[in-house]
């Protein structure tokens, strides 16, 4: 472990103002900001108040500069036989239009729009445009069901909702608007107008007149349409994520415009080593956290060029990632353990041949990784010369806290490691007291506030403070689990509403699915 680290983070956390306001350099601001932090009502904290600034300005218009023709977005369908690039130019164009689709329709600064979409270009540009124009999206995991979609429906209140007429995956025919509609009719509040993108997948897709408008057709309306970005005060809503949690209702994770740019910048620059012209592929999807803060802002702001993918690891073949990676010549890849052990199962064959010299740095998020899966990656993907970096975050952190440093801090194999600059973790035992630095277990707590965290849960503050900031005085609880060994290093072990009590020790599922994927007959187990 690097001392140059040790001296970094202790600033970091000596002087946190200090540090994030230096932080805060790396992103455009319309407005300076007067105060870096008003922590006067904990657990809430406000970042660089009074700063205004638009994530997509930083995302997009930033970059038409300097260059206005990399590529911004490469998005790849294997299913649709799709390979699209949109440079930073193309990428702005495509996001006015549909900032101006939006302002036709009578979306303004505040309004929610909602997202069920598959993996499309065109929920990008959505994302981008909302920002732009300071509506607040939140996107829905095409995955859900329609009484889950319902439920976010109402709690969101959405004005408009885009949808597509179906995705794409293994070979099939996913279709969506089946269950937008259904979503619709149960809905409580139901959007005045849905956006379709129609890729031409589901011929007998239904559409509800005067209600249901077409892509195509507005797009070509707004061809032309220059929509100026909207400057956000730092602390104003950028967008709303639902996380399940293990009760009740989903709760709309609240996030901050200001922040989160320089909390998503700052850890492109110090935990990916991520910088301008690279490419970037995160195999996660939209309507995840990961999609928000590594397939969107955080790469396009850092002026990489980011991979769409529709698609699984494993179809046609299990070459996929790597046909890609060769071909678009990606440099930094990240993707969830989970992804990596269905690879191990097909072995060495499907990379034989193909060049993944591009690749510089790994990551994984997601789930604890298990020895056997991070060698396999380390020694196969990235021939044991790429830093494979073990982010932990969640969809409340907004970004990365826990992980090394891409070329910086010594990877530990199954170990998240370090906390990023900035963020000072804790553990605390079962009694309620803070385990003492050096080796130890406990409860995995995060002690001051931090950029991009969540400002609240949408439309229940107190819903807020109480899951997330009650357990225990001052400080954020996380829900999860922790080793810290001698030097620091932290391991998650999973929910801590998910343990065995073996002989008083807590096991956590992370630690009986670890030892599970041991054997060599198991590629993957879930233990609940
Ligand atoms: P989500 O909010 O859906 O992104 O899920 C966040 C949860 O995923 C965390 O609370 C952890 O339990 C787990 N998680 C995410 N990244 C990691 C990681 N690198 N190692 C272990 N667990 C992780």
């Amino acid at each position: 472990m690097g001392t140059k680290y040790q001296q970094f983070h202790q600033r970091s956390i000596s002087d946190p103002e200090g540090f994030w306001g230096e932080q805060a350099g790396l992103i455009h601001w319309h407005k300076p900001f007067g105060k870096v932090l008003d922590y006067s009502r904990p657990p809430f904290a406000k970042w660089f108040v009074g700063g205004e600034t638009n994530l997509c300005h930083n995302a997009v218009d930033r970059h038409l500069q300097d260059r206005a023709d990399q590529n911004a977005l490469i998005f790849v369908s294997t299913e649709t036989d799709t390979e699209k690039t949109y440079s930073f130019r193309e990428l702005h164009a495509e996001v006015n239009r549909c900032a101006a689709m939006m302002q036709g329709l009578g979306v303004v600064k505040g309004d929610r729009v909602l997202i069920y979409m598959p993996m499309i270009a065109e929920a990008c540009f959505v994302i981008l445009a909302c920002a732009r124009i300071g509506a607040i999206h939140s996107v829905v995991f095409g995955g859900f069901a329609s009484h889950s979609l319902a439920s976010r429906i109402d709690d969101a209140r959405p004005k408009l909702i885009f949808g597509a007429d179906a995705g794409s995956r293994a070979g099939k025919v996913v279709p969506y608007k089946p269950l937008l509609d259904a979503a619709i009719r149960l809905s409580r509040f139901p959007p005045a107008k849905v956006i379709l993108v129609n890729r031409g997948l589901d011929p007998d897709m239904a559409r509800v007149a005067g209600r249901d408008l077409d892509w195509a057709e507005l797009r070509i309306k707004h061809m032309n349409a220059q929509v100026p970005c909207v400057w956000l005060e730092s602390n104003e809503p950028s967008y709303i994520l639902y996380t399940s949690g293990t009760t009740g209702s989903p709760k709309g994770v609240q996030r901050d415009v200001g922040g989160h740019a320089v909390a998503l910048a700052a850890s492109m620059k110090h935990i990916f080593c991520g910088y301008a012209g690279e490419t970037y592929f995160s195999t996660s999807d939209i309507g995840w956290v990961v999609g928000h803060s590594y397939i969107i802002y955080g790469p396009l702001s850092a002026g990489a060029t980011t991979l769409m993918f529709e698609g699984i690891p494993t179809w046609p073949d299990a070459g996929r990632f790597w046909n890609i990676i060769e071909k678009f010549g990606v440099n930094i890849l990240y993707t969830a353990p989970t992804a990596i052990r269905s690879l191990m199962t097909y072995g060495t064959s499907p990379m034989e041949g193909k060049d993944l010299s591009s690749l510089k740095v790994l990551g994984t998020v997601g789930e604890p990784i298990n020895e056997e899966a991070w060698h396999w990656y380390d020694k196969n993907i990235g021939k044991e010369n790429s830093p494979i970096i073990d982010t932990w975050w969640q969809t409340e952190t907004g970004g990365i806290l826990i992980s090394n440093l891409a070329g910086i801090t010594s990877s530990k194999p199954a170990w998240a490691t370090l906390p990023m600059p900035g963020v000072q973790p804790v553990l605390i035992d079962e009694k309620g007291n803070e385990v003492p630095p050096g080796a130890g277990a406990g409860n995995l707590c995060i002690r001051f506030p931090w950029p991009g965290m969540l400002r609240t849960t949408y439309g229940d503050h107190e819903r807020c403070r109480v899951n997330y900031f009650a357990t225990y005085d001052n400080l954020y609880f996380t829900g999860d689990g922790a080793l810290r060994d001698e030097s620091g290093n932290y391991r998650i072990t999973g929910r801590v509403d998910d343990v065995l009590n073996v002989s008083g020790h807590r096991i956590g599922t992370a630690e009986v699915e670890n030892a599970i994927d041991e054997h060599p007959d198991v590629i993957e187990s879930a233990v609940v």
